[in-house]
């Protein structure tokens, strides 16, 4: 597999080009750090924008939802989308208003989504947002049934047409504006999971598990 997605018209970064990339490492490393992808896609000449769970699997994102909402009656024909994962690192305060900005990484993916007919690609794909999530709960809670599965539409979209951006580093001012008596500098912005909370009907006597601690600890 090439190390390189190979931009097209449509994914080559234009403005700010120093910060685009086609680096698949670099792409799936963004897309497997984020948990929400905004599905874009257009019905009757009205643009929707729907924010949903995805996980990647190999050169495929999956995405699902239940097999009667829009989104998914619409996609299921072919119709094309644009999905996007951002990872909000930073808030950049630079020293004039105009030179604020963010530290980021992101992804914009184009093509096609198709829905997957077979329950075998379902269920991994359905292991693969369990386990994206929290490795290991995949085989500790009910995996779903038949009917589940049937009332599950899965999409998969080829990574094919795929671009990444990515804004790290100082803030940057103009010349004259670092003389200014203006506090500058980045804050950081990190998704922290808080303490696990035990649902009321779960029994107090079965432990948390080890990966829920683990996730409380990492964050
Ligand atoms: C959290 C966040 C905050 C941002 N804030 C601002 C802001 O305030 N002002 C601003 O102008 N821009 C901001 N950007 C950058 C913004 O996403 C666009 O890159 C920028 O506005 C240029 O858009 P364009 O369509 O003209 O890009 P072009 O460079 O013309 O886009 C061409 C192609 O480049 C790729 N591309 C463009 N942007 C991205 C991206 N972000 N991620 C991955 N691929 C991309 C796509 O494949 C796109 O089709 C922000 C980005 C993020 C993630």
């Amino acid at each position: 597999m090439p190390e390189i997605i190979l931009p097209t018209e449509r994914t080559r970064v234009v403005r700010e080009p120093h910060r685009g990339s086609h680096d698949r490492e670099a792409i799936y490393k963004i897309l497997d750090e984020g948990f929400v992808c905004h599905v874009g896609f257009s019905v009757e000449a009205q643009p929707y924008v729907i924010p949903t769970m995805f996980a990647r699997v190999g050169d495929n994102i999956y995405f699902h939802g239940s097999a009667a909402s829009r989104m998914l009656r619409n996609l299921s024909n072919g119709l094309a989308v644009c999905l996007t994962v951002t990872l909000a690192d930073g808030l950049v305060l630079a020293r004039s208003v105009f030179n604020h900005s963010m530290n980021y990484r992101s992804v914009v993916a184009l093509g096609t989504a198709s829905l997957i007919e077979h329950s075998e690609e379902k269920l991994a794909a359905l292991r693969a947002f369990t386990e994206k999530i929290l490795p290991g709960r995949w085989n500790e809670a009910r995996q779903p049934n038949e009917k589940e599965l049937k009332a599950t539409s899965i999409l998969r979209l080829p990574l094919t047409e795929v671009s990444a951006k990515v804004r790290v580093g100082p803030v940057e001012d103009d010349a004259p504006d670092y003389d200014l008596r203006v506090w500058a500098g980045i804050i950081p912005l990190r998704l922290t999971p808080g303490a696990p909370e035990r649902d009321e009907r779960c029994d107090p006597a079965i432990p948390v598990p080890r990966y829920a601690e683990n996730y409380t600890r990492e964050g």
